[in-house]
């Protein structure tokens, strides 16, 4: 079970929380992009740094020149779905993001957008069809299995960790909680695995006693996914604003 959060709406009635609990929108996306990108410029360094031990030092620069690109194409547009924000960040990232991690977090972005489509706001399982969707597309792509030392052992948790947490009955907010404390899990175990993808495959048995660059930089986005969620939240329920969902 992932720990609790803190929750400014507590005061609420279970009805509106639900409700509202139920809501991501183009708001929430453009958040989380905005988190991610910010996260990233603070972990470039440590990125490479990672990257440096058992690849070619690059995988922070890469990211952070990645989400550079995309928050300027995303800030330029004004009108758009979240399954839109996800199409052009996916797309930017593919064009701008050269090694593994480029054409993997684009197609991942790509393929969540894609199953988003055009739904104004959707609830939390809608969410993990895009996840799941993103899962799929870094693994048509770079063929990785759980226990490869790659990104997907970030991945594979925290989506279990979510769809567990939703089935249990939990909120997006206890939901994306526990993906980012899987994800988290999943990166830190990483260090004593032996790479069997990627540059670090090349290294073989010296890939063990580091954790992985993309792993890590997965876990980073669960975590200003979590932080995205409750901000909205925060605000949402500050202004006291309610929507509808529209989608499942
Ligand atoms: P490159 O390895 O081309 O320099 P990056 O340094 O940006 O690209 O990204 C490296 C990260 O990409 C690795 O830490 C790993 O998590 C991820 N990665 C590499 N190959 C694969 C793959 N086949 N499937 C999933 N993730 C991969
Ligand atoms: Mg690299």
């Amino acid at each position: 079970m992932p720990a609790a959060v803190a929750v400014p709406w507590a005061g609420w009635s279970p009805r509106a929380r639900r409700e509202a609990a139920r809501i991501v929108d183009a708001a929430c996306v453009r958040r989380w992009l905005t988190e991610v990108a910010a996260r990233l410029a603070a972990e470039r360094d440590f990125l490479t740094q990672l990257d440096a031990a058992i690849g070619d030092a690059d995988h922070g620069v890469n990211m952070h020149r990645g989400f550079t690109a995309v928050m300027a194409r995303v800030g330029a547009v004004e009108e758009a779905t979240g399954g839109q924000l996800l199409k052009l960040a996916g797309r930017t990232f593919v064009s701008t993001v050269g090694g593994a991690a480029g054409p993997l977090y684009g197609t991942a972005f790509l393929q969540a957008g894609e199953a988003l489509g055009d739904v104004e706001r959707f609830g939390p399982k809608l969410l993990l069809d895009a996840m799941r969707a993103a899962l799929e597309g870094v693994q048509r792509v770079g063929a990785a299995a759980p226990g490869d030392k790659t990104m997907v052992d970030a991945l594979t948790p925290a989506l279990s960790a979510y769809e567990l947490e939703l089935r249990m009955g939990g909120s997006l907010e206890t939901a994306v909680s526990g993906a980012r404390e899987a994800a988290a899990e999943g990166m830190r175990a990483t260090i004593p695995l032996q790479a069997r993808k990627g540059r670090a495959s090349y290294l073989g048995p010296r890939s063990v006693g580091h954790q992985d660059p993309g792993a890590t930089s997965t876990a980073l986005m669960f975590a200003a996914l979590e932080q995205a969620v409750l901000a909205d939240r925060s605000q949402r329920f500050a202004g006291g604003a309610r929507r509808r969902v529209s989608g499942p």
